[in-house]
């Protein structure tokens, strides 16, 4: 039998858990897989496009553990009733190839991309940061918004929407949240009226197309830029000339699909990115200077999806009440008798063959 952890599941978990903390100690665990950057087999994801949408692969393992995402990303979906976004994914032993955990992973996807985005507005932002606007307010939204309360102190939040209904549940979710106790939400006007003097700036929109949400005209020196939304080809958010800025900083989490992917793929192969790792583990630095514009292209890396996996994986040991199993792979008393295991049933004089005549 194999750990399995569906819907009801994670929602139990994190309500035992709390969700700020959730995100809090995934970030410390994705940041220390980051530490260790070197020990990873690392690929740039494998996808497959549509006209409405992708369906992408993410593996990561580090010889020890596998893990592999199946992620979609289809930005018409909401106009049908289905979420932009849904995922699941297995944690699996190298030694032996037996999966240890297969998750959902739509909620924990939401969870772990916040959980990233603040790690590296950690590194990156300038201290003190206490207000960000909050471009997109759809499904990841509500994520975002507790992450950076929760890890940066942000203490004002600007939402806006294209679609006003999107801003008013997320208001409405963001109010009923006693954790976000102290946090002030309005909502703007218009993109440029957000963004107007936040410390902080996250994009998170959906559409399958190379959308400008950001302008060269609404960045203000020392603002941290976390864009999102941006995460396939195709689909971007960001003024090219945001990016190519000379007191721009771009940090990616990993070259090679980022350049696929990320805000960045508009730009020559040779534009000067800092990944992510390099940061962490003392090579680069995440800002310079107080009046830089650091960006940080998120496209959502395997290894995150690794960390979640691993950190789900020990929350059901600690929380044995909360651990369920499926018999996705056989047990077998010989296991070279995988017929006569899982189908002796039909074999002749079998108690289940007489049974079923
Ligand atoms: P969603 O469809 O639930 O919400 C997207 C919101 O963006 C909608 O409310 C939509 O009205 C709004 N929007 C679209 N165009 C806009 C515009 N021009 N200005 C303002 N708002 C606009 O989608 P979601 O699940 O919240 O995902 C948001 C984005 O994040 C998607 O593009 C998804 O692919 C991406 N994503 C990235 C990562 C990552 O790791 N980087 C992880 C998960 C999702």
């Amino acid at each position: 039998m194999i750990p399995y952890i569906g819907i009801a599941d994670i929602q139990r978990i994190v309500q035992r858990t709390g969700v700020g903390a959730f995100i809090a100690r995934l970030a410390d665990e994705i940041e220390a897989d980051y530490r260790r950057w070197g020990e990873f087999e690392k690929s740039a994801r494998v996808a497959s496009h549509s006209p409405e949408g992708v369906i992408e692969l993410m593996p990561a393992s580090d010889g020890r553990q596998y893990a592999f995402k199946y992620v979609n990303g289809h930005p018409k979906n909401t106009a049908a009733g289905l979420l932009t976004v849904t995922a699941f994914g297995v944690l699996a032993d190298v030694d032996t190839g037996y999966p240890l955990l297969l998750s959902e992973l739509t909620l924990t996807t939401a969870l772990r991309t916040a959980a990233m985005s603040a790690l590296a507005a950690r590194w990156m932002a300038r201290p003190g940061c206490r207000s960000m606007a909050l471009i997109g307010n759809g499904a990841q939204s509500e994520f975002q918004a507790v992450a950076f309360h929760r890890l940066l102190g942000i203490r004002d939040l600007r939402l806006f929407d294209t679609d006003p209904a999107a801003s008013a549940k997320l208001e409405r979710n963001l109010r009923k949240m006693p954790e976000l106790d102290g946090l002030r939400v309005t909502r703007a006007a218009s993109t440029a009226d957000a963004v107007r003097g936040a410390d902080i700036v996250t994009t998170v929109t959906a559409d399958k197309r190379l959308a400008v949400i950001l302008t060269p005209g609404m960045i203000e020196p020392g603002m941290h830029l976390n864009a999102v939304g941006g995460d396939c080809p195709g689909k971007t958010e960001l003024h090219t000339s945001i990016l190519t800025r000379d007191d721009a900083r771009v940090v990616v989490e990993f070259a090679p699909q980022s350049r696929i992917e990320g805000e960045i793929q508009h730009l020559p192969q040779d534009f000067a990115v800092t990944e992510f790792a390099d940061i962490v583990c003392g090579g680069a630095s995440g800002r310079a200077s107080a009046g830089e514009v650091t960006i940080f292209d998120s496209v959502g890396f395997a290894l995150e999806d690794f960390s979640a996996l691993r950190m789900l994986h020990s929350l059901l040991a600690e929380h044995p009440d909360l651990r369920r199993s499926i018999d996705l792979v056989p047990s077998l008393d010989d296991p070279k008798d995988l017929f006569g295991g899982v189908l002796g049933g039909m074999l002749e004089g079998a108690p289940a063959l007489r049974r079923a005549a």
